[in-house]
């Protein structure tokens, strides 16, 4: 790779982005494509088959041998299989390299091993991708050579959703036809669309890949299921925007230039609180294409590190102790014609649309903080919501001062008059500039955020996708807006009506604004107090997920019906017990063949030092001691082996898939815990030589 980097040249050059499409298609079917894109029209097949040439033959020159349907069904990541553009040979014996319409719209892969969660049976196996045109194709470069992938969705025969991305595109539909609704009330006659916008924070973890190959826990769970604290962790907080070290600083050069060419606008980068831990920020995009490009930025992540000797841990805890990880979410909604929804602008008391956009936004977290915790469940993130450095696991939303303000006065008065102004910051040296402040400081401890003119949902866990999120934000505030539209839309005097549906929803649901500290005690009793749900594991959240309330959410917008909504808690249950699984069984492994002999080792190695020591006639009972210690360690890890091993094998019988799930989190959880416990003890007294794997401080600071 170069070592000056060309960004503008190489930034999006292995995209068929727009610029392309206007080089390489006919005009005609360009303006057909874009309508397609742009407005949702229908794909005409002739169109289709010209594209499918173009983007072809686009491929080709950049080295591409095969195509790919891109698809992401419910595993966590994504699925893809190859088909060569080779055609069968001809007489000759030369073949030709064909891409037709049909191939790029429509793809079958054998699929009967995706989940489903018992919306299709393997006998009516049927699966289809389909080609997402909204979310440019790009070719990717690997060892496997050049790929031309394709985004696409993933549904069953029958047109159910199997993946994140169809209901993510649904959501899109509704919360565009409902901000329109919206808009036009407020006389806006000139907006076609309006899409969601995110930007999403990616946190992640490097360590040597050679250490990380000699942990099973990190190979097979993604986290470390045993570890002692080392002397020294993140209490100095030095390493939070720290100096980026050379080796790491070599890494992120190349992911950018990576991601920089699948047109994927990385911008910031950054030490983060945690040893070992960073952040990469792109600048947002439309919601659809932010979920696929956190897809490529997670993957290339890791597939860099492995270039670099590293190993990439995107899971949530990868280390008990300090910091996990987590995906900030920032959410706007803004027009095609660039108006923000959430932009207060300088005098948000005198903004009466943004003011029921935000009351919208409130009710609509109120009503559905249950839906938007269990959007960033997932088995990691059990272990940061709620736990002191992550956001809480209750739902509430910080609006700052200026906002906060502002919704007093609507409350006490009815009418809010002025807004507080951000005045100007002094330092106190005449050579710093003064500046002015933003009218509202920041609140790290809320999981829900306004932050300027968007939301920052702080929940979302690192290794997960955000479509699940964004779908909920997304159908919620479409359903606050269509609520609201429907009164307004019969008034007979708007701006009254507007004024008083405005007060309305900011005094029923002030309850969810909370401008405190998130992580303090009395937040948890305070919010209990106001009625706030406190959910506190992946099990407790999925079962909303098929509340009579959720059913008709969803269903009204066409987002989920029923059965996609039964068969995402069917796999969301199957998934948690899965994880719990490979973790329980691999404590077990670790514990049976790697830990306990190399204890049993080390008592022997202290027995014998025991007798030499006596031998020689000198005392020993320093030595007997440590012995006597390791020894009762040793005999609590066996016992808790036992038990965690019992429990584990006895999951199987706990019944259906949700029973199973509550028996992972219930019993084999703490089992868990108990054989962590007298394992980590051990770690400290046993010879680090004979330990039989590379400690935490080894994997944070010897990167
Ligand atoms: P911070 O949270 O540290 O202030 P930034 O201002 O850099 O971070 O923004 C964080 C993320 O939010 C970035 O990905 C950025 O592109 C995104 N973002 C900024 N403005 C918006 C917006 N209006 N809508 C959605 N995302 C946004
Ligand atoms: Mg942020």
């Amino acid at each position: 790779m170069s070592d000056k980097m060309n960004v503008a040249k190489i930034f999006g050059e292995n995209v068929f982005n727009d610029k392309v499409m206007q080089e390489r298609l006919p005009k005609k079917v360009y303006k057909e494509l874009r309508k397609t894109i742009d407005e949702g029209k229908e794909l005409n097949p002739m169109v289709a088959d010209v594209v499918a040439e173009a983007m072809k033959n686009w491929a080709v020159e950049k080295g591409a041998t095969h195509f790919t349907h891109i698809f992401q069904p419910l595993t966590g990541v994504t699925a893809e299989k190859h088909d060569a553009f080779i055609t069968a040979p001809r007489e000759d014996g030369t073949v030709l390299m064909e891409f037709s319409g049909k191939e790029l719209i429509k793809g079958e892969p054998d699929a009967s091993s995706f989940p489903s969660g018992g919306l299709r049976a393997t006998f009516e196996a049927r699966g289809y991708t389909a080609w997402d045109c909204t979310s440019p194709a790009y070719v990717r470069e690997d060892a496997g050579g050049a790929i031309l992938c394709i985004p696409t969705a993933f549904c069953s025969y029958t047109g159910e959703a199997l993946d994140q991305k169809t209901p993510l595109l649904r959501s899109m539909e509704a919360i565009n036809e409902q901000s329109l609704r919206l808009l036009r009330l407020f006389g806006n006659t000139t907006s076609k669309k309006v899409t969601p916008s995110v930007g999403p924070e990616q946190e992640y973890f490097l360590v040597d890949k050679q250490k990380y190959l000699q942990r099973e826990d990190l190979i097979f769970t993604g986290r470390t299921l045993f570890g002692a604290m080392p002397p020294k962790g993140q209490e100095l907080d030095d390493h939070y925007f720290g100096t980026i070290r050379q080796r790491i600083a070599s890494y992120m050069k190349d992911v950018n230039e990576e991601l920089w060419k699948l047109g994927i606008s990385a911008k910031t980068q950054h030490n983060e609180v945690a040893p070992a831990q960073h952040e990469l920020a792109p600048i947002y995009a439309e919601a659809n294409i932010a979920v696929d490009h956190n897809q490529l930025v997670m993957k290339t992540l890791k597939k860099v590190a492995c270039q670099h000797g590293l190993q990439c841990l995107l899971h949530e805890k990868p280390f008990a102790g300090v910091n996990g990880s987590g995906k900030h979410n920032n959410w706007s909604i803004t027009t095609d014609d660039g108006i923000n929804l959430l932009d207060p602008g300088k005098t948000p008391h005198e903004n009466i649309q943004f003011l029921l956009v935000l009351t919208c936004i409130l009710k609509a977290v109120d009503e559905h903080a249950d839906l938007l915790r269990e959007a960033a469940a997932d088995p990691g993130n059990d272990h940061r919501l709620g736990a002191n450095e992550a956001p809480p696991a209750i739902i509430s939303v910080f609006l700052g001062e200026q906002l906060e303000d502002v919704l007093e006065q609507l409350i006490s008065t009815g009418t809010a008059t002025h807004s507080k102004a951000g005045g100007v910051l002094h330092t106190g040296v005449k050579r710093l500039p003064d500046f002015a402040k933003d009218a509202t400081d920041r609140n790290r401890t809320s999981p829900f955020a306004f932050t300027g003119n968007k939301f920052e949902f702080r929940m979302v866990g690192s290794r997960d996708s955000i479509a699940g999120p964004n779908v909920v934000l997304n159908t919620i505030v479409a359903d606050a807006f269509a609520q609201a539209c429907d009164v307004l839309e019969k008034a007979d005097d708007f701006d009254l009506a507007v004024h008083d549906l405005i007060k309305k929803y900011a005094t029923e649901h002030q309850r969810i604004v909370f401008n405190g500290n998130g992580y303090s005690d009395e937040w948890v009793a305070e919010a209990e107090r106001r009625g706030l749900p406190n959910i506190k594991s992946m099990v407790e959240a999925i079962p909303c997920l098929k509340s009579e309330k959720a059913i008709n959410l969803f269903g009204k917008y066409g987002v989920f019906s029923k059965a996609e909504l039964e068969s995402r808690v069917e796999i969301k249950y199957e998934n948690y017990a899965k994880a719990i699984n490979i973790e329980a069984k691999t404590m077990i492994d670790m514990a049976s063949k790697q830990i306990i002999p190399a204890v049993v080792g080390y008592t022997k190695t202290l027995a014998d030092t025991i007798l030499s020591v006596k031998e020689a006639g000198a005392s020993a009972d320093v030595q007997v001691e440590l012995l006597q210690e390791v020894s009762e360690l040793l005999a609590e890890t066996k016992a808790a082996l036992k038990k965690l091993t019992e429990v584990t094998e006895k999951a199987a019988e706990a019944g259906d898939m949700e029973a199973e799930a509550n028996y992972f989190h219930a019993t084999v959880i703490p089992a868990m815990d108990e054989l962590r416990t007298p394992v980590d003890k051990l770690e400290v007294l046993v010879d680090k030589k004979v330990w039989p794997m590379p400690a935490y401080s080894e994997l944070l600071f010897e990167v």
